[in-house]
């Protein structure tokens, strides 16, 4: 027997709708490329989602249209994540630091026939525009920002919206209809597409609202940090739509100085990014004696493991840190850890060992670990296996792909190697590809990086497993020092035998000055094994 209740499609306009109307007051705070802040609403930006949406279809713009962004995040980003996807195309968010190459590669995939890019990338464009199939170039700006170029179609974003009121009526699409597109950054092969359907961007908003998540409300100002190009800014758009947040969007300024005046100016209650960031960040507030900004309760991070140092600096301030995990392919929140009363009861230093772990899945996933044999482990805290995972927003095969990518009993193998304790807390071990295998034993490279990171000397540490004779492979520490001179290799591997096995530790420490790192905070151990794996 069907239910009785309405048939009513989840969309993403009905986020904005709702924002719009019911928080239509909240305000979205934007510092633009130029440097100046801009204010606006969440009315605004629905009124200027619809202007967007009308300039589009007067475009010849048809549904399922992928339409591509090239830019930071600022109000502008926002109304072309509503307009696009409102109107029922796809909108296509690019990460301006991938490679030429790349970028070709993507647009082409993508067949993009529309990009809004931010005038700064502009020049990162022109070189390609030839090989790529964008039928037409939108400056994110007023019409004083458009560069001289030869970009086809090119055209200032105000003018274009400019021309159209915002009487418009959302079309009822259907909520399985594509509504965004992300590549993830895969490590082998080509960028792969992941395509969030209103459906799942809607079923993700209301999972990462819960208060054990992003635990967000409209009482609150929120600040992402990580890129709306990084997982639809891990869903934080849509989130604060749902609840009526302030949003305050840092633009190109994810400097120290940058974040911590909108921090403290615009009141922000919870901020979310990735360990690089963050480390800077909090080491400014250490080295210049600031306090923290007032309202400043809650720290989100996630893409990568964060350091013990990282996370004592945060809670030692004062301030809440929430650690999450997910990916690209799961919207992308898969768990995120916030501690009972009792942990937080512990002294900074103890209760770390609690944040280190990634945490429990909100209610919509569900994760398993599993050996090679596809078996389940036990939740045991020491049994680690591959992470999987399913559920309402958790992708099932990538963009043009015919074949799917779940196992035979319905599951999304993630790539992660990860334990999990008897209160299903889950912590990653690695990435399948990282864990290096020496002697028939495994070793973390996590393990490893993060306690190196706990000598005072060090402030980013990336461990690869390098070609070995007689162990197969063995650890090659490479750490960003933070004190010059460096400190000596006696020093590190004294520091790490404190809470490492022998066998464990790295083989030799080299230190340089800046880690490679991609554009989603991850340190590109690819581009390590290249330079140093050869021995
Ligand atoms: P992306 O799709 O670029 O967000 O990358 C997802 C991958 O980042 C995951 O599969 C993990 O390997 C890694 N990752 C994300 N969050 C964390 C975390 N909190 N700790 C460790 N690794 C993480």
């Amino acid at each position: 027997m069907r239910g009785r209740m309405m048939d009513f499609p989840l969309l993403v306009s009905s986020l904005i709708e709702h924002a719009g109307g019911v928080h239509g007051d909240r305000d979205v705070v934007s510092r633009l490329v130029g440097g100046e802040v801009h204010r606006s609403s969440w009315r605004e930006v629905r009124g200027r989602a619809k202007r967007l949406a009308r300039a589009l279809e007067a475009l010849g713009i048809r549904r399922g249209d992928r339409l591509g962004t090239l830019a930071w995040n600022t109000h502008r980003h926002l109304e072309v994540y509503y307009g696009v996807s409102g109107m029922g195309a796809v909108c296509h968010t690019l990460n301006p630091r991938l490679h030429p190459s790349q970028l070709v590669y993507i647009l082409k995939h993508a067949s993009d026939r529309v990009l809004f890019v931010d005038p700064p990338f502009v020049p990162l464009v022109e070189p390609v525009a030839d090989q790529v199939p964008v039928e037409r170039y939108v400056v994110l700006g007023g019409a004083d920002e458009v560069p001289e170029s030869s970009l086809p179609g090119l055209v200032s974003y105000e003018e274009l919206i400019d021309e159209h009121d915002e009487k418009y009526a959302w079309p009822r699409l259907d909520e399985s209809e594509a509504a965004s597109l992300c590549y993830t950054s895969g490590t082998t092969g080509n960028p792969k597409g992941v395509l969030y359907s209103n459906r799942s961007t809607v079923l993700h908003a209301y999972g990462v609202i819960q208060p054990d998540v992003f635990g967000i409300g409209r009482a609150d100002a929120v600040l992402p940090i990580v890129p709306m190009f990084h997982a639809n800014a891990w869903g934080l758009p849509y989130a604060a739509a749902a609840v009526g947040s302030k949003v305050v969007f840092p633009g190109p300024r994810l400097d120290p100085e940058g974040l911590t005046e909108q921090l403290t100016e615009e009141g922000v209650t919870m901020c979310a990014g990735v360990p690089s960031v963050f480390i800077p960040l909090l080491r400014h507030w250490r080295e210049k004696g600031i306090a923290k900004p007032p309202a400043l309760s809650m720290m989100l991070l996630g893409g990568t493991a964060p350091p013990k140092s990282l996370i004592e600096a945060i809670e030692e301030m004062g301030i809440e840190f929430r650690h999450a995990w997910g990916m690209t392919e799961m919207s992308p929140l898969g768990t995120t850890n916030r501690l009972t009363p009792e942990q937080r009861r512990e002294p900074v230093k103890e209760r770390s060992r609690h944040h280190v772990k990634q945490g429990r899945p909100p209610f919509g996933v569900e994760l398993r670990i599993v050996d090679d044999e596809g078996e389940a482990l036990p939740h045991d805290g020491a049994a680690f296996g591959e992470l999987q995972v399913r559920g309402p927003w958790v992708v099932d095969g990538y963009f043009l792909e015919d074949a799917g990518r779940l196992t035979g009993d319905g599951w999304f193998p993630t790539g992660d190697v990860a334990t999990m304790d008897e209160t299903t807390c889950m912590q990653i071990t690695d990435r399948t590809k990282d864990l290096i295998k020496s002697g028939g034993e495994w070793i973390s490279s996590i393990d490893v990086e993060n306690a190196a990171m706990g000598h005072p000397g060090i402030t980013m540490a990336a461990v690869i497993g390098v070609p070995h004779e007689r162990w197969g492979e063995r650890p090659l520490l490479i750490a960003v020092p933070a004190t010059d001179p460096p400190p000596s290799k006696e020093s590190v591997l004294e520091h790490l035998g404190g809470v490492l096995a022998r066998w464990q530790l790295p083989d030799e420490v080299i230190f340089v000055e800046n880690l490679p790192m991609g554009a989603t905070g991850k340190v590109q151990k690819t581009r390590l094994r290249e330079e140093y794996a050869s021995g």
